[in-house]
């Protein structure tokens, strides 16, 4: 590990004065992880988490306020986000392990930095970790990596569960700095490589995520599914998932969808167009696999023979149709392995 200074920050304002260079440690299970191997080598470190940032409340506006510094297991468990965000609590339990998720925070989730075993390997050139150096997963063992919004730079993915849903939520991040405060769309916040892989999202130096706003979406909570495909049934990382949510009118029909793909691309994978293909339909295979396809649309699989992700491409579209199926059946599940999730696809 390489030499660092350690300081703890009290307030928010304190925190953001540190600014620049310094990395934030929140709940540690990513940032110390890279550092031990190498792969980020921060020289200022500020502890954040006696910040009074772990509160989870109703919005002034309707919907929900997560405190960046919520721990993961806090926000799932939450009558809030269990009752009215199930998707949202559905994704987070899909993800790591309950110690982990007792530690890790919501801020950290959304700042967690890919799993391409080559970003890890600092023996390997790699773009995101040394800008300009290569990347050595293309042509490779891409098995865990995109089909989706990929460059000739990079083409890493997002590991995030909760981002996922995050992102069929329409989240807003609440971020802060000397400079003032913003909100961003989620859809905005993570990036695609283009030939800058080395940044994933778009906070500028220095930014300290203060919150995540849940717009009011009580109306998706009767009918959601978080469905994660992945190597093992639990503590995987997934090769693919995908948060559906469905709110229909008295006759049945879809008035509004919401899908997000999750291990496919570098952010969690969105098109409204998809969405739109089912508003004012009714519920079926044709029309869940019409959505599923134009959210795949221009899908193109890395690599070639065994390591090679082209399984991935027909592995997401079923896993589409699924899980808009579990979504028309009622509440997601929040226990990953009851109910389909987790079921082969
Ligand atoms: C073995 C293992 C398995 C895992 N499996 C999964 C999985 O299946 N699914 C999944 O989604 N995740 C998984 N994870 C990832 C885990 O969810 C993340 O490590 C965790 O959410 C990161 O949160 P943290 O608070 O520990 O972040 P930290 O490690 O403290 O920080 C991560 C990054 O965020 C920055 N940061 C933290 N908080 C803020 C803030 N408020 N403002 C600005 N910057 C900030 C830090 O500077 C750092 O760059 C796994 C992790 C491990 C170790
Ligand atoms: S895919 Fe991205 S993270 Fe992985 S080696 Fe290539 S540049 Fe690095």
């Amino acid at each position: 590990m390489s030499p660092f200074t350690y300081e703890t920050a009290d307030s928010t304002a304190a925190a953001v004065a540190h600014g620049g260079d310094a990395a934030y440690v929140a709940g540690g299970t990513n940032l110390l992880d890279l550092m031990k191997e190498g792969a980020a080598r921060p020289q200022r470190l500020v502890d954040i988490n006696a910040l009074p940032l772990a509160d989870i409340a109703p919005a002034p506006g309707g919907g929900l306020l997560l405190g960046a510094l919520a721990r993961n297991a806090a926000t799932a468990h939450h009558p809030l986000v269990r009752d009215g965000y199930p998707l949202l609590a559905a994704a987070i339990l899909s993800g790591a392990s309950p110690q982990i998720r007792n530690m890790a925070t919501d801020g950290g989730n959304l700042l967690q930095r890919t799993r391409c075993h080559y970003f890890y390997d600092t023996g390997t050139p790699c773009n995101k970790r040394v800008p300009g150096s290569g990347c050595s997963a293309i042509g490779n063992l891409t098995r865990q990596h995109a089909i989706l919004g990929a460059s000739p730079h990079c083409i890493a993915t997002h590991p995030s569960d909760m981002c996922v849903a995050l992102a069929a939520l329409e989240a807003v991040v609440h971020v802060e700095s000397p400079a003032g405060r913003r909100r961003i769309a989620f859809a905005d916040f993570h990036r695609l490589p283009g030939d800058r892989p080395d940044a994933d999202n778009t906070l500028q130096s220095g930014e300290l995520i203060t919150q995540i706003e849940l717009p009011p979406a009580q109306a998706f909570a009767a009918h959601s599914a978080y469905l994660k495909v992945r190597e093992r049934a639990s503590y995987a990382f997934a090769l693919v998932s995908v948060a559906a949510a469905l709110q229909f009118d008295a006759n049945g029909r879809i008035t509004q969808a919401r899908l997000a793909l999750g291990g496919v691309a570098h952010k969690p994978w969105r098109r409204t167009e998809a969405e739109a293909l089912l508003h004012g339909r009714q519920p079926d295979c044709t029309a869940f696999a019409a959505a599923a396809s134009a959210l795949l649309a221009g899908a193109q699989a890395q690599g070639s023979g065994a390591g090679s992700n082209a399984f991935k491409i027909p592995m997401a579209q079923r896993a589409v149709v699924r899980a808009l199926e579990m979504a028309l059946a009622g509440p997601t599940s929040l226990l990953p392995g009851s109910k389909m999730n987790g079921a082969p696809v």
